[in-house]
């Protein structure tokens, strides 16, 4: 892979990373102890039982979101930490090269577009 598309990637990664981390704070704690968790800020009640009850649902409906959030934090990161160690753009499963035009569209994709089918 040159060393331009590389760089482009690269930057794109680290906006996304950025915009994740903002969307995920203001939601969610990240967890001190387990580096790059995010937990969804549970509820305080007040005792209000209908007010609670919303809120509850709110913190459940927001649950998939941080969880699908985090899931592209991780894979952005790993994408990151390829790139540091010279190792990215390879697919993780066959070895073979990432295709360029998945990479544009999908700069933390782990696996080749056949190993994703
Ligand atoms: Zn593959």
């Amino acid at each position: 892979m040159n060393k331009g598309l590389l760089a482009e990637l690269k930057e794109k990664l680290e906006k996304e990373k950025t915009a994740i981390k903002k969307q995920l704070a203001t939601f969610a704690d990240q967890d001190p102890e387990l580096k790059g968790d995010w937990d969804t800020r549970f509820p305080k009640f007040d005792g209000n039982l209908e007010e609670a009850a919303d809120e509850v649902e709110e913190y459940t409906s927001r649950l998939p979101v941080e969880f699908s959030l985090e899931t592209r934090l991780r894979d952005i990161n790993l994408a990151l930490d390829k790139i540091k160690k010279d190792k990215y753009g390879r697919c993780e499963n066959c070895g073979k090269e990432i295709d360029e035009k998945r990479l544009k569209v999908l700069p933390a994709a782990r696996v080749c577009m056949k190993c994703q089918k």
